[in-house]
């Protein structure tokens, strides 16, 4: 497909590329397996001597259609995907580290993959250092150590809603010889292709916006192709040196900018088997397709809610990086001049139980576990997704006890807003 298409053409158009008597449409390839003629032909494929389709575990056409556009639409060199935003964080991290090593991590993320980072994978030896994204650069300096071997942070934090400086954490990584990890999950490569600012590999969510209704949990990863894991070779023996699990094969040198993708590929999806299903990756597509048309429109609806919020009486507080005086107008600005994405925050006057309480009046509103899909949705963090936590923690993990999250849909503006005012009526 050609590069030089824009990003809405790419929505539609990039990934499947069908050839004569072909499909139109993206077919679900559901098969686990594939035939070919000879046993030395499939052997060729175990050596990673020839590229091919052997067994879906490791690659499926369906899914490797989804993931090429995923990779255009970032403007990286090869993509993959998971079957979660949880398998895309875990392999994206874990493809460049082992027991032993070290990892920074900005603390304003997504609360599974802090757990992740925090906890499960401390069990498994890599350890992690949280640390604020908006200090300096000379304290975040002070989070690396020897064995540090890469930076991960949100483009917009989910639910904090901290827009990064991707520029600053790029600087960073690359003065410390790691790559830059973003999850792009809420601000979508419609509103921003971290890429361009510096940061090295993307992750997604793709339950998220890139679904858009809210059908299939999935995930992805994106290589820009720019990290020279040769200039640190000493840092990444994974990808530098033999791989006695392939013949001694030494990533860098075979595959070169397809180097990264293809270790998780061949490695960690073999080993650990996070497979997004064909069907799956169909839906996600058809989701794709319609990405351009659906991000405005939710950045648009979520703006008119927020000053509608902003003006009303009894809103104590409303965090949305599109309003002149969020703390993260100017970043957004700088990094998405088009939009943020359809999240926003607010608490009401009164606090935790007026919060809960108002929730249970919206109508159009429905309460789930779920944000940045077509319909508009709401959670109360402190009740829901950090239940475990007392006030104090929650603070800390800056989510305030009367802290409502609130994804807008692309409903009519007019309608979402009605439904406000009736349930805040009532408080
Ligand atoms: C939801 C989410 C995840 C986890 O993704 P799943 O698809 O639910 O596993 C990771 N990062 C962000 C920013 C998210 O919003």
């Amino acid at each position: 497909m050609s590069n030089n298409y824009k990003i809405e053409t790419k929505c539609i158009q990039s990934g499947w590329q069908p050839t004569k008597g072909e499909p139109r449409v993206l077919p679900i390839y559901q098969s686990t397996t594939f035939k070919y003629d000879t046993s030395e032909q499939m052997g060729r494929l175990f050596d990673l001597e020839d590229s091919g389709y052997f067994y879906t575990r490791l690659q499926n056409p369906t899914n490797d259609a989804v993931a090429q556009k995923i990779t255009e639409l970032e403007g990286g060199v090869a993509g993959m995907l998971t079957s979660s935003g949880q398998a895309a964080n875990y392999y994206a991290v874990f493809n460049i580290c082992e027991a032993g090593d070290h990892i920074v991590s900005a603390s304003t993320i997504y609360g599974g993959t802090f757990n992740l980072y925090g906890t499960t994978m401390k069990k498994m030896g890599v350890d992690c250092t949280f640390v604020d994204p908006d200090a300096s650069y000379e304290e975040l300096e002070k989070a690396f150590q020897p064995n540090t071997k890469c930076v991960f942070a949100e483009t917009i934090s989910n639910p904090s809603l901290v827009v990064l400086d991707i520029e600053k954490f790029a600087k960073l990584a690359h003065a410390h010889g790691v790559p830059l990890i973003v999850d792009n999950t809420f601000a979508t490569p419609i509103n921003c292709r971290p890429f361009e600012w510096g940061a090295d590999i993307v992750t997604h969510s793709t339950t998220k916006y890139m679904d858009g209704h809210a059908m299939c949990v999935g995930g992805a990863i994106v290589d820009s192709g720019n990290f020279d894991w040769e200039a640190h070779a000493d840092k990444f023996p994974g990808l530098t040196q033999p791989d006695e699990s392939y013949h001694g094969i030494i990533y860098t040198q075979k595959f070169g900018k397809g180097a990264y993708i293809t270790k998780a590929t061949s490695q960690l999806m073999r080993d650990l088997g996070s497979i997004q299903s064909p069907q799956n990756a169909f839906l996600l597509n058809v989701g794709l397709e319609t990405l351009h048309l659906r991000v405005p429109r939710h950045c648009e609806n979520a703006l008119k809610v927020a000053q509608y919020l902003k003006n009303h009486e009894k809103v104590a507080w409303v965090r949305y990086a599109g309003l002149e005086d969020d703390p993260y107008y100017e970043l957004a600005q700088k990094y998405l001049p088009n939009g943020t994405c359809g999240v926003l925050s607010f608490g009401l006057k009164g606090g935790r139980d007026v919060s809960v309480g108002f929730m249970d009046k919206l109508k159009l509103a429905a309460i789930v576990t779920h944000v940045a899909d077509a319909r508009t949705c709401v959670l109360h963090p402190a009740s829901h997704t950090h239940r475990q936590m007392n006030e104090q923690e929650l603070i800390e993990a800056g989510v305030q006890p009367d802290l409502i999250r609130f994804s807008v849909g692309i409903e009519n503006a007019e309608d979402i807003i009605a439904d406000l005012e009736q349930a805040l009526e009532t408080v």
